[in-house]
């Protein structure tokens, strides 16, 4: 069994016309320094769920993706943000939405997780728990970020919520378009003892609703782990994944019609999802180390890493 990482750093309307050379060489860079973190763990011997909570902790910190620095605004122009992990092994679970003054949410899923009272704690709980446990909090400024802080202002004056921070990128440039860009970060990893976890994090869509919760922080719509089958993390129009339980979609087709790790998601990627209208993708892996990077969208940052093979990264189709 080769451990192999997988991660996903949003989709959405990611043109070669919407990127310069120097942003795209910026993402590649990025994709391949969290590869490298995860990538270490897992030939270390390391777990499944060390890799992935360390690749999302990577990207958290990385201001370039949706999640910890970098996140999208409220349409209050505040940031909310939402994470969860889940372990294929046991299938154990934590997650937290809509906090503030987290560094780190990915580092407060895993303590819920640990604690293993609760599965999802929100808000005031959630910091208070994750302060308790000794983890970072941040002022609300350390979030800002000024490219996220223009797409925001453009969504305000066009008078459009709820878009995909990859789709927003395009915004300065060009007319509003809803079809364009997610941000959410995730990963998955299948380590040396056939064990399986997946991990997502994110600011959510810009302009939303203050309260509002996408899929990411919902075990079974943005974020899935099972031995028995794969390990998932999705970005997309969280709405729509939420309805489809996207995440655990994948694992059920894989359980009850014993379809393949790339059938399954294909079927959730390109025909359960555009039916009602859910763009995004996904990133899986099963217990034999398949790999599969699904996306109904222009493009969706990427990439993939097995133990004592080269890092590899993507952004289009
Ligand atoms: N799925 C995320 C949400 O709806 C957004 C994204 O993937 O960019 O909050």
């Amino acid at each position: 069994m080769t451990p192999v990482l997988a991660i996903h750093g949003g989709a959405g309307t990611i043109t070669r016309a919407a990127l310069s050379p120097e942003q795209e060489r910026g993402y590649h860079e990025a994709l391949d320094y969290v590869l490298q973190g995860g990538q270490r763990i897992l030939e270390h011997g390391g777990s499944a769920l060390d890799a992935v909570t360390e690749a999302v902790f990577r990207l958290e910190e990385c201001p370039l993706f949706n999640a910890g620095k970098g996140s999208v605004f409220t349409h209050a122009g505040t940031h909310e943000l939402d994470a969860s992990i889940m372990d294929g092994s046991t299938l154990a679970a934590g997650a937290v939405a809509c906090v503030k003054s987290l560094r780190n949410p990915i580092l407060a899923a895993r303590r819920v997780m640990e604690d293993g009272r609760h599965v999802l704690l929100v808000g005031e709980g959630a910091e208070a728990f994750a302060r308790a446990a000794g983890l970072d909090t941040v002022p609300p400024d350390y979030y800002f970020t000024e490219a996220r802080y223009a797409q925001w202002q453009r969504a305000l004056a066009e008078g459009r919520s709820g878009l995909l921070d990859h789709d927003a990128q395009t915004l300065a440039a060009e007319p509003l378009d809803a079809d364009t860009k997610m941000g959410t970060v995730g990963a998955v990893a299948l380590d040396a003892r056939g064990n399986l976890a997946a991990a997502t994090s994110t600011g959510g869509v810009t302009d939303k609703r203050v309260g509002r919760v996408g899929d990411s922080p919902l075990i079974g719509a943005g974020c899935y782990a099972n031995n028995r089958t794969a390990a998932v993390s999705c970005t997309g129009s969280g709405e729509m994944f939420i309805r489809m339980l996207a995440a655990y979609d994948v694992s059920a087709l894989m359980e009850y019609r014993a379809l393949s790790l790339a059938h399954a998601c294909a079927v959730v990627v390109m025909e359960k999802l555009p039916a009602i209208d859910g763009r995004g993708g996904l990133i899986a892996v099963d217990a034999q180390g398949n790999v599969c990077m699904p996306f109904n969208t222009e493009g969706m940052y990427r990439g993939e890493a097995r133990t004592g093979g080269p890092r590899l990264t993507a952004i289009y189709r």
